[in-house]
């Protein structure tokens, strides 16, 4: 099994999609290996492209206010990536083919990493890790099972995109803090069992990719499973 900086020095040259011809920098992803949360994003915007690191800019600072204040964590003690690894141009939604070009880089960290709570930012990463065309708005407010890898269990909690929340204002940066309270009482709950977590009305979300299969990328598909 490959480690996670192999996958990301596979990554740091991939032009599997087109998106590889307009970024500066490969956005990998950023924190502790171990973590038992992370933190999954749609991709990155101007700021982190430039800088190589995700969620840098206002939606950051914000990510990272809110990581503070709801959970007691900071950046380094969780991971932080995104569907996918370049900046899509003008900050559009990453599209179907670019997101499962992408997609065995994030099933690798999700392999390696072996989150016990997966925190799904916006519509486009939530849909893509639960593999369902629901939307943010329907999704969240909900714990649901979440299987990768080997450990066999765990549970994602979808929320906002903290850019929305930075349009939105009031009320979705209520409703984001409560998904991230509810992260919370997850991270510290013994077990975590799939079968135990709460109200999951999608079943299990197990990873499965959404859009079109391109297959993984070669160190990444040794932990695709
Ligand atoms: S597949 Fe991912 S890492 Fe490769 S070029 Fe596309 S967005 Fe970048």
């Amino acid at each position: 099994m490959p480690t996670l900086a192999e996958v990301e020095r596979e990554a740091c040259s991939c032009i599997r999609c087109p998106l590889a011809g307009g970024r500066t920098n490969v956005v990998f992803g950023v924190g502790d290996p171990h973590a038992d949360l992370m933190l999954v994003g749609e991709g990155p915007g101007r700021d982190e492209d430039l800088a190589g690191v995700p969620f840098v800019g206002r939606s950051g600072k914000l990510l990272d206010k809110l990581l503070l204040q709801e959970m007691g964590l900071d950046r380094r003690s969780c991971y932080i990536a995104n569907v996918v690894k370049c900046r899509p141009p003008g900050n559009r939604d990453p599209r179907p083919a670019e997101m499962a070009a992408c997609r065995g880089y994030l099933d690798a960290q999700l392999d390696l990493i072996q989150p016990r709570v997966v925190v799904t930012l916006g519509n486009v990463a939530t849909r893509a890790v639960m593999g369902t065309n629901d939307t943010i708005g329907h999704l969240r407010g909900r714990t649901y099972p979440f299987r990768h890898g080997s450990r066999g269990h765990g549970c994602l909690v979808p929320t906002y995109h903290p850019a929305a929340v930075l349009r939105g204002g009031g009320e979705a940066m209520a409703q984001m803090r409560a998904d991230l309270v509810r992260a919370k009482e997850e991270l510290v709950r013994p077990g975590n069992v799939a079968g135990e977590a709460t109200g999951g009305v999608a079943g299990e979300a197990t990873g499965g990719a959404a859009g079109e299969a391109a297959g993984p990328p070669a160190v990444a598909g040794q932990v695709h499973r």
